[in-house]
């Protein structure tokens, strides 16, 4: 079993009475699940939430595992008819659970003034690591990072949600109305891909990145921002952790794991920029393309 270093592992499940037995939430091993970094079929229990639990969004039981590579996921991942309707992710009627603000408020004054705004910092990071040229941002939404873009590149999004692609299209910009996993893009197209929120979602994760990288030119840049998982944010609120935002989000990554899933998929990890800032739970890695993977799986 894995090492687990801070996190509470779920306590081990006894098959012995029927209700146990229907409320366990399905394992990877049951389903012949293979990591998608590592090809590893060990995984750890982390945490699970039983149905009905103010988490737990779906109709089923869900659980979040961690193979031995350190790569953590959502297992079973509920079909959308097991999901509410969760709305346009970037509205702000979004159904989240708010926790007590005071902390978290007090932490980003603390790094504002520290570090200044994350967003300008996002944009002045990443022309750090390419100046120029065009750009993809995937999940672009209604086109906000686009538009902080826009002075220093040729801005395209990818937005799979009619109603983002079109507040997107009138403010200029090209949006191509699919998912990443569907989107027919050419080779070699872009300079630069950002995925803001969007690489948690993914279902194949490693898979996804191969394909940003054929989309990317030789030397082309990604900037990648999710969820810290066992960051402090995750540490401090172990299994009520906003991060695991249950049903939706399902792979979380920790730096080393998300690096060596850039490595993975024929990236470096920059050296400059790398993370965005200490003491926060949103990991930010950019990785420059080294190396053209094939289309093979
Ligand atoms: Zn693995």
């Amino acid at each position: 079993m894995a090492q687990h270093q801070g996190l509470a592992v779920a306590e081990p499940r006894s098959p012995s009475t029927s209700s146990a037995a229907q409320s366990r939430v399905r394992s990877p091993a049951d389903d012949d699940w293979r990591c998608c970094l590592c090809g590893s079929n060990r995984f750890s229990p982390v945490y699970e939430w039983e149905v009905g639990h103010r988490r737990n969004p779906a109709v089923i039981p869900l659980g979040v595992w961690e193979c031995e590579c350190g790569l953590a996921f959502l297992h079973p991942v509920p079909k959308e008819d097991q999901l509410p309707s969760q709305g346009e992710w970037w509205s702000s009627g979004r159904p989240d659970i708010r926790r007590r603000r005071g902390f978290k408020r007090f932490r980003e004054a603390f790094q504002r003034t520290l570090f200044g705004n994350p967003k300008e910092r996002f944009v002045k990071y990443t022309r750090k690591a390419k100046d120029g040229g065009r750009l993809l941002d995937v999940g672009c939404g209604t086109g906000a990072l686009m538009n902080l873009m826009a002075p220093y590149y040729e801005c395209e999004g990818l937005e799979p949600s009619p109603v983002g692609a079109e507040e997107a299209r009138r403010k200029g910009f090209t949006i191509i109305e699919a998912t990443l996993e569907e989107a027919e893009i050419p080779p070699q197209r872009y300079d630069v891909a950002t995925l803001q929120s969007v690489i948690e979602h993914l279902h194949d994760p490693v898979g996804m990145l191969k394909k940003l990288n054929r989309m990317l030119k030789p030397s082309g840049v990604v900037a990648l921002k999710t969820p810290k998982y066992r960051g402090m944010s995750c540490r401090r609120h172990g299994r009520e952790w906003n991060g695991f935002r249950l049903g939706y989000h399902t792979f979380l990554f920790t730096g080393a794991v998300l690096g060596r899933a850039l490595e993975a998929a024929g990236f470096e990890v920059l050296e400059s920029p790398r993370r965005d800032r200490p003491l926060d739970d949103i990991l930010i890695l950019w990785g420059r393309k080294v190396r053209a993977v094939s289309s093979a799986p």
